[in-house]
């Protein structure tokens, strides 16, 4: 009778072991292109000041692909979402052709709930890389139609038109039965469904001095706010997309305007993880974006010179800054793949 019952709280135990009370909650924050030199432009920007300040931890990502020491964004978000090198432009994919499980996907096995918010397209390279498997990037139909079927409870971010506008004449919002897909930030607050979608605009928003709303913090926010009424554990993708099209315009305002907007959003972020301490944030980029130097400037005014070497990627370093429930896992220098299994290691899956 005691060795049943003893079995039936080990066995329990195991199988009931998922999202436990202390699997901790995951934010991960990618700058997309965001080097040190954006970084630091973005800060003198912001009256020489930024979030990134109160991150304990800092460590070094080594960003090549699996053939290219530039790599892309599909390739790097492969990396850190799923933990393998694969080829530039290729999504979830290795170089065995094996499709591969996200951090995202991971965490959904073991009870988590799951959030996306970008601010370009959610079937760009980078959110792609934590739902889809697909060996182009640029597969924006079949990305779209991956997604629908994912099992992801919150996103935002732009690209309506691929679930909508479609060669295959698929309505996919209406296929995504078991998701409110919303308008805008108020119907995203004010719903009480499970899965919540909301598509900020119908094609890639535009930058911010173009007149995108500048609300990724309202976005991160709200998702927050969902997230922890959930009473489960949570892993939420939040990227800054657009610090990298600054990079490839050459623009140095392009870059910091996007940049403030997501050092905001980092700063929502951080607030939550210090009144939530079972929370890990990890800031980071996929990559470099423009070989960007800051060649002139006052310090009164922090008016810049900037000089860029390229209008593509570049292969250096990128910083990876940590904060709250094992962070200390993410010092050091090491490959983008780790930030993967750090994650695992953090969630406490083998
Ligand atoms: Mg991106
Ligand atoms: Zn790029």
């Amino acid at each position: 009778m005691k060795l049943s019952l003893f079995y039936f709280v080990v066995l329990g135990g195991f199988f009931f072991s998922k999202a436990q009370d202390n699997s901790p909650n995951i934010i991960l924050m990618i700058g997309d292109g965001m080097g040190l030199s954006q970084i630091s432009a973005g800060m003198y920007a912001n009256n020489n000041q930024t979030v990134l300040e109160d991150f304990p931890v800092i460590g070094l990502s080594k960003t090549q692909a699996l053939r290219n020491l530039v790599t892309d964004s599909a390739a790097s978000g492969t990396a850190m979402a799923c933990g393998e090198k694969t080829y530039n432009g290729v999504i979830g994919i290795n170089q065995y052709n094996k499709e591969l499980k996200s951090i995202l996907e991971i965490c959904e096995e073991n009870g988590y709930k799951t959030g996306l918010i970008a601010t370009s397209t959610i079937v760009h390279a980078t959110p792609a890389s934590f739902y889809a498997n697909v060996v182009s990037r640029k597969k924006y139909e079949e990305i779209a139609l991956q997604m629908s079927m994912s099992e992801v409870d919150y996103f935002i971010g732009g690209g309506k038109n691929y679930f909508i506008n479609r060669t295959d004449n698929r309505n996919l919002i209406k296929e995504m039965e078991t998701v409110d897909v919303v308008k805008n930030l108020r119907a995203f607050k004010k719903s009480s469904a499970d899965k919540i979608g909301l598509f900020t605009y119908d094609n890639d928003p535009p930058s911010l001095n173009e007149g995108r709303d500048p609300i990724l913090a309202e976005y991160l926010a709200a998702t927050l706010e969902k997230l922890d009424n959930r009473k489960k554990p949570f892993f939420l993708m939040v990227e800054g997309s657009q610090i990298d099209w600054g990079g490839h315009a050459n623009d140095i305002d392009y870059i910091t305007s996007e940049f403030i907007e997501f050092n905001n959003t980092v700063g929502v972020a951080l607030n939550y993880a210090k009144n939530n301490p079972n929370t890990l944030i990890i800031v980071t980029a996929d990559h470099e974006t423009g070989g960007l130097a800051i060649i002139k400037g006052k310090t009164q005014t922090f008016e810049m010179e900037a000089s860029f070497n390229t209008s593509g990627h570049t292969a250096t370093m990128v910083p990876v800054f940590s904060y709250g429930k094992s962070s200390g896992l993410f010092a050091g220098i090491y490959q983008n793949t780790q930030i993967f299994h750090k994650m695992k290691k953090a969630i406490g899956v083998n």
